[in-house]
């Protein structure tokens, strides 16, 4: 990794002020630690977590004080650099209108960098990137001056003016449309005396949440759960609570029993969803059970609602913000609470940029802030799994689903006994059991984890096959859209009228189905059935998906396509019949967790099934029925299952019994992607109990035009990877094309 050097210029006025105090202060940039700056003498020495402005080379940079930790462990963090000369010290400018970064925050920030071997000062842009850090100018508004109105002359407008003034002070544009008077006439009010201008209160826009708004009374095994969950809140203190129970038994009732202990406490709660597009329910509901919303985080929100919401954080008047993982860095004072619901879902993991599992450090999160964690699944993860087995998690369970419904059934469909016809995707017996649904008005889901047309394109012909140019990649037809696309870099091209390859004309075929092939068959297949097709491309919007759900609820729709999207927690009453279209399609890949993903996956998507009074049943299309996979979800036995994952991962040290970090390494061209991979394995660490693996080509060997190399460093979960890795790249200088990003619990190995 290439280190950053730093540009202290000579000479400046602000030198040799050795009798004041040093003070580091952590810049948003990718410096090892803080730099030192030249506090201001007190009574103006800001404090630690003050934001405040400070020169860097000619340029001024927004910069946090820092204080040293002594709670990261040594060996994570990076040798300290060696400190500038005291002489040549350059002072601060000025603290920013804000309060301090709370100091939860700031250690989260320091732990989050040492373990993920990132610069401290990019997490911290992370926490900043909402902050509004310009200067806030309160905005002004007009209250009644000191001069007479005797004194003066008063038209109509004047007196309109007068008449429209209210106890808070208004802004012009409010008053000139409250009084019907023009702008002008409002400025020469001012001028005479007869309006003064006075600071407008700023917003508040989080109402107050009512913990006893509406509450539901709990079944004896939901209370029990609530009320541990209730006393770990007051406790004030970490502990980490694996929430377990079937697609709905109530776990959302539950945890909100915890949001509600935490709000009569006055103190503050993170919810953490995988998913934006599921945010739109889940508040709909929690204002029903508080009166009023919570405070939404994620990254489709305007950045004027960013900038509001970050600030009410920091005032400790948001107090429940629900999120995507990135709400993590929210400068929480008072974080009483933090919950993660559908704790399994990888899409906890962010793997871009900084890349860290947002389950996990919500766990630091939490243990840093001292409050409890609840981690909330019906299909838990085999790593929260073993740390309830290790006693390190406390563990609830909801085995009964709330009132009347019942589990759905899951059977197997036979592709090889019961195949669809030529050029189809559904068996007969599936398309039958469809039949009967539509004929009894009840709904129908879809589901086939894959967008678009047809994953592959093929010259019949010459057998040539349609790839990305950028990536290693099969080109996805999208047929609405008349194109051919690329998932990983967003590449798009027209269809071609002949293949580029042979010349031949018209031999292009798409292979394999997506969900807008099955929707072409559905609606061939099914006239009379009205469809609806969910797709992370078709719902753009968290509203849009509460459009799409709301048409479900209100059976406008009688069959839904979807992708994984359909999965996600959704609340479907009239939904009895769950098909999936092609069950064996997450197993291959050679990921490690490809069979515990697979299950959890179509456990979610069962789960949509039957919800109320109706049974539900969920057919699964396999041309492997009897894979562990196909068998597990059949038997609905997940533990067994699990048990199963975790007998064939305990051996290898695979996680969660052990510990993994992969080292992506990435060039311009093929030669200088080798050259580097072998030069960094050539001085791979040789210590005892530690593995490394690779160089090797990875899957997505050329992605985005860059070519992709990867190894993988193993360890007993007793090792610290951080350490090593430190150590190993200490010395690497790397090329302007070349890159090397270092992913600690991989989840995609891609
Ligand atoms: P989960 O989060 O486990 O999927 P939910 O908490 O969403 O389950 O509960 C499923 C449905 O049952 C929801 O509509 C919820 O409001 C309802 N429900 C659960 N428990 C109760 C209860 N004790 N009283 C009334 N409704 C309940
Ligand atoms: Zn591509």
């Amino acid at each position: 990794m290439a280190k950053p050097t730093l540009d202290v210029p000579d000479g400046e006025s602000e030198t040799a002020r050795d009798d004041r105090a040093r003070l580091p202060v952590l810049l948003t940039l990718p410096f090892p630690g803080p730099l030192d700056y030249l506090a201001p003498p007190p009574p103006e020495t800001p404090p630690p977590g003050q934001l405040v402005r400070v020169p860097l080379g000619r340029r001024e940079e927004i910069g946090c004080v820092w204080d040293r930790d002594s709670t990261v462990p040594a060996d994570f963090a990076p040798p300290p650099e060696s400190p500038v000369a005291s002489a040549r010290l350059r002072a601060v400018r000025g603290a920013l209108d804000l309060p301090p970064l709370p100091v939860t925050l700031r250690r989260f920030i320091d732990w989050l960098a040492a373990y993920t071997l990132t610069p401290p000062g990019l997490v911290l842009a992370m926490a900043l990137r909402a902050a509004g850090t310009e200067p806030r100018k309160p905005a002004l508004g007009w209250v009644r001056g000191s001069a007479d109105t005797a004194s003066l002359r008063m038209t109509p407008a004047r007196l309109r003016v007068l008449a429209a003034l209210g106890n808070a002070p208004h802004g012009t544009a409010d008053l000139a449309a409250a009084s019907g008077a023009s702008p002008a006439v409002i400025r020469a009010m001012a001028d005479a005396g007869l309006l003064e201008a006075a600071p407008i209160p700023a917003e508040t826009p989080f109402a107050t949440l009512d913990p006893d708004f509406h509450r539901v009374t709990l079944s004896e095994e939901q209370d029990h759960a609530a009320e541990t969950l209730r006393a770990a809140v007051r406790a004030r203190a970490y502990s980490a609570t694996l929430l377990e129970g079937v697609t709905g038994s109530g776990k959302t009732e539950v945890y909100l029993e915890a949001v509600a202990e935490a709000l009569r406490l006055g103190r503050q709660v993170l919810v953490l969803l995988p998913e934006i597009a599921l945010s739109a329910q889940w508040t709909e509901r929690f204002a029903r059970r508080f009166g009023a919303q919570a405070a939404i985080w994620h990254s489709a929100l305007g950045s004027k609602r960013r900038k509001i919401t970050w600030r009410a954080v920091l005032d400790g008047q948001a107090r429940v913000v629900v999120g995507a993982r990135s709400a993590l860095f929210l400068p929480f004072p008072d974080l009483g609470l933090c919950i993660v619901d559908e704790e399994h879902d990888t899409a906890f993991k962010q793997e871009d940029g900084v890349t860290y599992h947002g389950r996990d450090m919500a766990v630091l999160r939490a243990r840093i802030a001292g409050a409890p964690v609840v981690l909330v699944s019906a299909t838990p993860s085999l790593e929260t799994l073993a740390n309830v087995e290790a006693g390190r998690y406390g563990h609830l369970t909801l085995a009964a689903r709330h009132g009347a419904a019942t589990l759905p059934d899951v059977a197997l469909i036979d592709m090889r006994a019961h195949p669809p016809e030529r050029g189809l995707f559904l068996s007969p017996l599936l398309a039958e059991a469809m039949e009967e649904r539509f004929a009894r008005g009840e709904q129908v889901m879809l589901f086939l984890n894959r967008r678009g047309y047809a994953p592959l394109t093929l010259c019949r012909a010459c057998g040539f096959r349609m790839e990305c140019p950028n990536c290693t990649a099969w080109l996805v037809e999208h047929r609405a859209r008349k194109e051919l696309a690329c998932h990983h870099c967003g590449h798009t091209e027209p269809i071609p009228p002949c293949c580029p390859h042979c010349g031949a004309d018209s031999s292009l075929v798409p292979i394999g189905p997506g969900i807008e092939r099955i929707f072409e068959e559905c609606r061939a297949r099914f006239p009379e059935a009205r469809l609806l097709v969910m797709a992370s491309d078709t719902l753009g919007s968290p509203q849009a998906t509460a459009d799409a759900v709301r048409r479900i609820s209100h059976r406008e729709v009688d069959l839904i396509i979807g992708t994984q999207i359909v999965a996600k927690g959704w609340h479907f009453p009239h939904l009895t019949l769950v098909g999936v279209v092609d069950a064996d399609l997450g197993l291959g890949g050679g990921d490690l967790r490809a069979a515990e993903r697979t299950v959890q996956l179509l456990h979610q998507v069962a789960g949509r099934a039957g919800r109320a009074d109706a049974p539900g049943t969920v057919l699964l299309q396999s041309y492997v029925g009897e894979h562990p996979v196909m068998q597990a979800l059949v038997s609905g036995d997940y533990r067994a299952f699990m048990a199963q994952e975790a007998a064939q991962r305990r051996p290898g040290f695979w996680p969660p019994y052990g510990r993994l970090a992969a080292l992506i390494v990435s060039a311009n061209t093929a030669e200088a992607a080798d050259a580097l991979a072998h030069a960094i394995g050539a001085h791979a660490p040789h210590l005892p109990g530690v593995e490394i693996l690779g160089p090797a080509p990875a899957p997505l060997a050329l992605l985005r035009g860059r070519h992709r190399r990867r190894l993988l460093l193993r360890a007993p979960r007793a090792i610290a990877l951080q350490p090593i890795l430190r150590h190993w790249l200490a010395g690497l200088r790397l090329g302007a094309q070349e890159r090397v990003e270092i992913d600690i619990d991989p989840v995609s190995f891609l």
